[in-house]
């Protein structure tokens, strides 16, 4: 039985990153078991036709579920507030099956523009291949959300903050049209991560995440996770996943519940660094303009207070001058990374334009406000005064 919910008392959130979901086999270890095993013996024949028959409770085949990758999914449904989680391979994997796993030929389902590149892929160039139309709106504007739903809409697709721009888009507003449509929501939740932002109170019907990121935390494994309620989960996540496979691994399960017990801390250490930094940057000449969600010259401050707790680990700079003034100022540091990731305890600064969104046309990029200068900044938990030094001497450089 899992510790955490073996009595009703109700426990807080530091607490539940610590012990939530855990299982202790008859050794009873401290720290999470790594079940490294493909199957399961069964005690007789019967038990293996109950099992195969669901009368019996216990695992089957770890593609379909496993006890270390068990503990990380109850440990991230607590987190979230979730009935029910299912872990993936990746978080494209997570998005993959969030969307196709409701939809069929002849469906509809209506997307941010401003999605993470591979969610587009899936959205714009995947989903049209079996007949499931998309329409793409500006995810700031509510009126687009509702002129784009169709009687065949099913799904509403969105990622608050956005990925470079920090923007942010009205969870609740949108997932109030989306159900008056018909359809249901899904969040990619990121940038926010559960700690800062939970849309499922918001009335999301479905959060996916990349779990490589914030929750990982340390650059190491890959991984993904779908939370929303049980019914949800069972009409479109169960079936989808067990037959098709993009299992997360026990190792990497592991690895990230081990993160899971600092999740809270990293974060919140980040995000105190990210205001710091945020902040330095704004004072700067060379800088023409810094978006960080808290900050109160964010366009959408009073939104991201209402529905996100922190402002996140993510800051977006506009550096004066063009791509070579970017490249010059990130080419100067030293502490901080020149790397695609994010989320890591490592700082990491991307040039949006020429990496993760180089795929998208030139005037896409422009329309989506993504500029040659602009710089993503994900602020790790070195000292802060080391990154500020590395950003002075970027500064110099440019
Ligand atoms: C990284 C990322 C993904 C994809 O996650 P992987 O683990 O790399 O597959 C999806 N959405 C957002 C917003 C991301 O940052």
């Amino acid at each position: 039985m899992s510790e955490a919910t073996k009595s009703d008392r109700k426990l807080r959130q530091a607490t539940l990153l610590v012990h939530g979901g855990t299982l202790r086999s008859q050794f009873g270890e401290m720290s999470e078991g790594l079940f490294l095993t493909q199957g399961y013996a069964y005690d007789s024949m019967e038990m293996a036709e109950k099992r195969f028959k669901g009368e019996d409770p216990g695992f089957m085949y770890s593609r379909f579920s496993n006890p270390t990758v068990n503990m990380f999914e109850q440990r991230m449904a607590l987190l979230e507030g979730a009935e029910s989680a299912r872990a993936t391979a990746t978080g494209m994997a997570a998005v993959t099956a969030a969307i196709l796993g409701q939809l069929k030929a002849g469906d509809h389902i209506v997307a941010a523009k401003a999605l993470f590149g591979s969610c587009r892929f899936i959205v714009e160039d995947l989903a049209p291949r079996y007949g499931i139309q998309c329409t793409l709106v500006d995810g700031t504007d509510l009126d687009q959300w509702r002129s784009a739903a169709r009687p065949n809409t099913k799904t509403f697709f969105l990622e608050s903050p956005t990925n470079p721009q920090l923007e942010i888009i009205d969870i609740a507003a949108v997932a109030k049209i989306a159900h008056a449509a018909g359809a249901t929501l899904v969040v990619d939740n990121v940038f926010a991560t559960p700690v800062f932002q939970s849309p499922l109170k918001l009335g999301a019907d479905c959060v996916v995440y990349s779990a490589t990121k914030h929750v990982d935390g340390q650059g190491r494994v890959l991984g993904g996770c779908i939370l929303a309620s049980e019914a949800f989960i069972q009409a479109h996540i169960h079936n989808f996943l067990r037959q098709t496979g993009p299992a997360m691994s026990a190792f990497n399960a592991w690895v990230m519940l081990k993160s899971l017990e600092t999740l809270t801390l990293r974060v919140t250490q980040q995000m105190r660094n990210a205001e710091r930094v945020a902040d330095f940057l704004a004072g700067q000449s060379q800088i023409k303009k810094v978006l960080y969600p808290f900050r109160k010259d964010h366009p959408q401050y009073e939104l991201a207070r209402r529905q996100m707790s922190g402002g996140g680990t993510v800051v977006v700079m506009d550096v004066k001058g063009d791509k070579a003034a970017a490249f010059r100022m990130a080419n100067a540091f030293s502490v901080i990374k020149i790397s695609n990731n994010l989320g890591d305890a490592k700082s990491i600064v991307t040039h949006p334009a020429t990496t993760t969104h180089q795929r998208l046309p030139q005037a896409d990029r422009e329309g989506m406000g993504i500029t040659e200068g602009m710089l993503r900044l994900s602020v790790g938990l070195e000292d802060v005064e080391d990154i500020i030094e590395d950003l002075q001497a970027g500064l110099a450089a440019i």
